[in-house]
């Protein structure tokens, strides 16, 4: 009899411009929510832990939300520091994901410039690939030859999400599982649940309120607790530094912040498979800023 491991373990970091697919490929690979998905790009702001497993082994992946959130600026090189730490600690293959039908520009080539400089496994995606035209393939063919893989999905439609999957576990190191999911609740992630259920809430808002106040919110968890008969108390508020805000997210007679509120319920039943009681309000804190970013 013989002990060989023969299944596959480690870290794949996505990275890629905002608004490339990030989001939509983690949920539609762990085929639920496990980071948010939006119109507006970053709305993601920590990295997102989430588990992948079957018989070949556990594939942990990381999105980087953020991680080129100073991009525009040409004086400053930095990535933001959270990112680049998570790139150097947990990278077992980088999974670089290529919006197509956006041609480069500054932000791009600064993070070819990072993925470059990563010296692990690496996998070039070209994502939106249901999208014909433009295609500006042509202009990302020179960097081919440094990835171990280059892939064409469509994240949003679920094409040719297993080949990628089979190319991450290929290029991961022999191992054990990692992450015990059998002691982690509905969906499989790492991130705590009171982080989990403030994102929901905050892709909400920002769903609901659109162009009406980008980014002046955020939202907090405050308490979980159970009730009777299963249900589950959540007391959350959301944060804004203004209150026209305030009014705003609060809407005509109370009709925002129950639409919120309903919405971002829904999906945490769905999520944790149990009724909810969401207590949300809606408070002021001019203080705030968006020191998480
Ligand atoms: P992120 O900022 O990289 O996390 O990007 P998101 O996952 O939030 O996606 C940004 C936008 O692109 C959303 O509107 C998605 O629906 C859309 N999107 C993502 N993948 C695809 C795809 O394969 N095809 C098309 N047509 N749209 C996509
Ligand atoms: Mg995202």
């Amino acid at each position: 009899m013989s002990n060989e491991i023969t299944t596959k373990a480690g870290y794949a970091v996505i990275v890629g411009r905002p608004n490339s697919g990030k989001s939509t490929l983690l949920n539609n690979i762990l085929k639920q929510k496990v980071s948010i998905t939006s119109p507006k790009p970053q709305t993601t702001r920590m990295a997102v832990h989430a588990v992948y497993e079957d018989e070949r082994g556990q594939i942990i992946f990381v999105d980087t939300p953020g991680i080129f959130a100073k991009a525009e600026d040409t004086v400053s090189k930095k990535i933001n520091p959270k990112a680049e730490q998570s790139l150097k600690e947990h990278v077992d293959v980088i999974v670089y994901l290529i919006d197509h039908s956006r041609d480069r520009n500054l932000e791009e080539n600064k993070i070819i410039g990072i993925v470059r400089k990563i010296q692990k496994p690496k996998i070039l995606v070209y994502n939106k690939l249901d999208i014909k035209e433009p295609s500006y393939i042509p202009h990302y063919r020179f960097l081919e030859d440094e990835f171990d893989w280059t892939i064409e999905i469509s994240a949003l439609f679920k094409q040719n999400l297993n080949r990628l999957i089979e190319a991450i576990f290929e290029l991961l190191p022999v191992g054990e599982k990692i992450i015990n999911t059998k002691k982690m609740v509905y969906p499989v992630m790492n991130i705590d649940s009171k982080t989990f259920i403030a994102e929901i809430i905050r892709e909400k808002a920002f769903l609901f309120l659109r162009k009406e106040l980008p980014y002046s919110l955020t939202t907090t968890v405050d308490e979980i607790s159970d009730r009777e008969r299963g249900l589950k108390y959540i007391k959350a508020r959301i944060i804004t530094n203004d209150d026209r805000y305030k009014k705003m997210i609060i809407g005509e007679k109370g009709y925002m912040i129950r639409e919120i509120g309903m919405a971002a319920r829904k999906e945490l039943e769905v999520a944790t498979n149990q009724k909810i009681f969401l207590d949300l309000t809606v408070v002021t804190n001019p203080h705030w800023t968006e020191e998480m970013i």
